[in-house]
């Protein structure tokens, strides 16, 4: 008799060394899935901050600014990232939201191109926050803005190509653009490469400065486990800091921001991305969060997430009743995020059932079931208890109508 899927998931996790670090989280005893869009709290990070509040805050006051390292807090734990994306210290700084930087990237980078490069190519199948910035940025700019598939992006990119944007795995079907060789395609034409890394950072390895990125940004709350809201960062690579220009200069991004003098001069180095007051509570808790990440290689990390993410789309095809749901997630692992995504005709009324039953995904309007596979702390008989709850579940709400048996990945219209 051949071995069952949970006996196999036993087998599997038995033999995970990076299965050690799930005793760092703060778990229960549902399967969560949906560390893609908030990652788990570290168990540590409580304790972390009631010392940063009554001791940092509450005592020191504002003496904390320097004693306990809170003004440099934005180039220290983007020092701390860089590691994770191929980064060399140096060129990440920590603050605002993903699409605050987005704004700084884009317009900072259509700054960077030269005379004459008059558009903008966005990735149409984008996270909406990025095409509306990149369509503002480009109106401000003098820019036109071409959406366009990923794919298409390197034919596309020609003389009049100041930059593109694109997010390195797609929110919604999970798929893993080529990042090298869409870099590499805009390099050949003069173009700028900006990569979103929200759904790719902590999940596989990036290369930023192997593949010559030329800017960069990417949430602190999906993979990295910052916490809700936690700060985004920005790269820049060395070679464009000093002509980096930045669209909201701060005084935190000035050269001598405590000599308050009425004119700009941009400080050197990556903290020119900074704009105002960074949240100390915030980057605290990411902080403190990163440190999960001591002693684990970043190639086990993806190892894990495609065995998990093949295992449970096995899993889900053994199990599933025959139609109800179709993978929209490539096979290809060169091709693949760290999410399984599943079309289903009843994905609204299914997702709310296996939240109710201890299985915590996310739905994306109309059709999409999201699983998100965050290898420290999900294992395979997580996997394997997910797919057959989906099962149960998929039994015990009736079909409406087949789902189109289409691969094809899902495009939204272009922001
Ligand atoms: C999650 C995500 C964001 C989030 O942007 P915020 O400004 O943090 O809300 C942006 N872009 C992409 C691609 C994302 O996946």
């Amino acid at each position: 008799m051949s071995e069952s899927f949970e006996e196999r998931a036993r087998a599997l996790d038995t033999a995970d060394e990076l299965g050690k670090h799930r005793e760092k989280f703060a778990l229960d005893s549902t399967v969560y899935l949906d560390g893609n869009s908030l990652g788990a709290l570290p168990a540590h990070v409580p304790a972390r901050m009631a010392d940063v509040i009554a001791r940092e805050w509450g005592e020191l006051r504002i003496r904390s600014w320097d004693e306990s390292g809170w003004w440099t807090a934005p180039e220290r734990i983007g020092d701390r990232i860089a590691p994770l994306v191929g980064a060399a210290e140096g060129q990440i700084v920590v603050g605002d939201s993903t699409s605050v930087n987005v704004f700084k990237a884009v317009v900072a980078g259509a700054r960077l191109a030269a005379e004459g490069r008059d558009e903008i190519l966005v990735d149409a199948t984008t996270f909406p926050t990025d095409g509306y910035i990149a369509e503002s940025a480009a109106r401000l700019t003098g820019h036109r803005i071409v959406p366009l598939d990923p794919a298409d992006i390197p034919g596309a990119a020609g003389d009049r190509t100041a930059l593109a944007l694109v997010n390195h795995v797609d929110y919604r079907t999970g798929r893993l653009q080529d990042l090298p060789g869409i870099t590499a395609a805009l390099h050949a034409a003069g173009a700028l490469a900006v990569w979103d890394l929200c759904h790719s950072a902590g999940a596989l390895p990036v290369g930023l400065d192997a593949h010559g990125v030329d800017l960069a940004v990417g949430c602190t709350y999906k993979y990295l486990n910052g916490g809700p809201g936690a700060p985004a960062y920005l790269y820049v690579a060395e070679r464009h800091q000093g002509r980096f220009d930045s669209p909201l200069p701060g005084w935190n991004s000035h050269a001598d921001p405590f000599g308050m003098t009425p004119g700009y001069r941009a400080a050197e180095g990556a903290l020119r991305g900074r704009v105002g007051t960074p949240d100390i509570l915030s980057m605290s808790a990411l902080e403190a969060a990163l440190d999960v990440w001591d002693g684990v290689r970043i190639e086990d990390v993806r190892a894990k997430s495609l065995a998990l993410t093949d295992f449970f789309l096995e899993c889900v095809r053994a199990y599933a009743p025959e139609g109800r749901v179709v993978s929209v997630t490539p096979e290809e692992h060169t091709a693949r995020g760290s999410q399984v995504a599943l079309r289903c005709a009843e994905a609204p009324a299914v997702m709310a059932e296996l939240i109710r039953r201890g299985v915590v995904g996310d739905l994306r309007r109309p059709d999409v079931l999201r699983f998100g596979f965050t290898p420290l702390y999900v294992g395979f008989a997580d996997a394997e208890r997910a797919a057959r709850v989906l099962a149960e579940v998929l039994r015990d709400i009736p079909a409406e109508a087949p789902v189109a048996a289409s691969s094809a990945p899902v495009v939204m219209p272009p922001a």
